[in-house]
């Protein structure tokens, strides 16, 4: 089989930094991205021959692990009765059933392609539904590369954002307003002084590394929108089942106006949805005045995977199991640190979780961007070395499968601590 290497040289010559999604470079961690031949169960396979414990679970969505028997069984049968059809099917009534049947605040759901597309339609219900402009995000929280959403800090006293990238036009960021995340007084300082659509945010932020809402911080965003008038989003792109099956509403008992969902609901293909209460998805086209629309929309053989994955968290004890692995990894990684002497902390909640080097505590972005990322860039490589497959990035979380066993925990710890105790003996830490 061609390897990594020469494959990436072809790579680099006809996609933009020789990848179709920029974290896949490995530019954080330097050196060259691995191609992937195959993945089973906890284990990922690149191209060069290596097997790798991974911990990356295709960004979240592979939440029973890798090639799963009944998902790969439906999508194989699906595909026996046509790819596409752009005309209404069984399988997404069953799927829209399936996750609305969850939650009370999720009377109905649209299916798009991606988070980003989620995201990008819920905010312009929100904006259709209150009448109003304005969007309150939180730095540090990822949803998606709608223009609105790629948006930072504005400086000093400016409270309206400032474009994250080229090509946002400057009257769309200054749109978009930032807030500290867990920081209330912040957010209502913001939806005081301007009328805002909504406030959206990730229950569990899982973009910035992995920060935890501080006790309270949500459902004080709740009573707060209810004051001023804007609605409450949701970005459940990775909480959504993984949390469980409720999500981070049902986890925090906190109900949004508004929910947005991707990975784990698409089984690996590529899915999104949106959905909440019936008089606000109401507005949505063909009833309504609010359009999105979609070609592969509710796609039959996406939806089918992600059916097939929803069955089996219904059926098996999935969140029992890798929420004990999270924990047992973060109690690991704890020890390890505590051990050796090493600046560094752990962030988990159920089977999300983030080792920050070089930081005592990461409760917001700020303290995350002083994480060290020149050391989780050696740690990385080092990892790898030993067949431990992590983010390439520091600001990314580990996702634990069904499929990881006490071993691969077990495993994955001794590397670990090898690879830390390398490092120090360098004189790095
Ligand atoms: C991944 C992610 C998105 C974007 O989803 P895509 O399918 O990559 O477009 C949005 N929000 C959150 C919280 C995510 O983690």
């Amino acid at each position: 089989m061609e390897k990594s290497k020469s494959l990436f040289e072809r790579a680099v010559k006809v996609m933009p930094g020789g990848v179709n999604s920029p974290v896949r470079a490995f530019k954080a961690v330097g050196g060259e991205p691995l191609f992937i031949d195959r993945a089973d169960g906890a284990k990922i396979y690149d191209v060069d021959g290596n097997e790798y414990i991974d911990y990356v679970s295709s960004w979240g969505p592979m939440i029973l692990g890798h090639n799963n028997k009944r998902v790969r069984e439906a999508v194989a049968a699906a595909a026996q009765r046509g790819l596409s059809f752009g005309a209404p099917t069984e399988a997404e009534v069953k799927l829209a059933e399936k996750i609305t049947s969850y939650l009370p605040g999720i009377e109905m759901i649209r299916m798009v392609n991606s988070g980003t597309e989620a995201v990008m339609s819920a905010l312009r219900l929100a904006r259709a539904y209150t009448g109003r402009r304005k969007i309150v995000k939180f730095e540090g929280c990822y949803h998606g590369h709608a223009d609105s959403m790629l948006v930072k800090a504005g400086s000093g006293a400016l409270t309206a954002g400032k474009p994250d990238s080229l090509g946002v036009p400057e009257p769309v960021a200054g749109d978009t307003l930032i807030a500290a995340y867990n920081d209330l007084l912040g957010v209502e300082q913001l939806l005081k002084n301007h009328e805002a659509a909504c406030v959206i945010v990730e229950p569990v932020a899982a973009n910035m590394g992995v920060v935890l809402p501080k006790d309270g911080f949500l459902s004080g965003l709740r009573e707060m929108c209810d004051r001023y008038g804007a609605l409450l989003i949701f970005d459940e792109v990775i909480t959504g089942f993984r949390l469980c099956k409720g999500g981070a509403q049902e986890y925090f008992d906190v109900v949004a106006d508004l929910v947005t969902y991707g990975k784990i609901i698409g089984g690996g293909m590529p899915v999104g949805a949106y959905g909440g209460k019936k008089e606000i998805m109401e507005l949505m086209a063909p009833g309504g005045a609010v359009y999105q629309a979609g070609t592969l929309s509710g796609n039959p053989v996406a939806m089918v995977a992600g059916l097939a994955q929803l069955e089996v968290l219904d059926e098996l004890d999935v969140h029992g199991h890798i929420d004990n692995l999270g924990e047992k990894m973060a109690a690991g990684l704890w020890g390890v640190v505590r051990d050796l002497g090493i600046p560094a902390c752990v962030n988990q909640i159920g089977s999300l979780i983030c080792m920050f080097l070089g930081i005592d505590s990461a409760d917001c972005y700020e303290e995350v961007m002083k994480a060290d990322r020149s050391l989780y860039a050696r740690y990385f490589r080092e990892m790898l070395a030993g067949g431990v497959y992590l983010a390439p990035s520091q600001f990314e979380a580990m996702f634990i499968s069904f499929s990881h066993t006490d071993s691969d925990i077990y495993d994955t710890l001794c590397r670990g601590e090898a690879a830390l105790r390398k490092m120090k003996s360098e004189g790095l830490i």
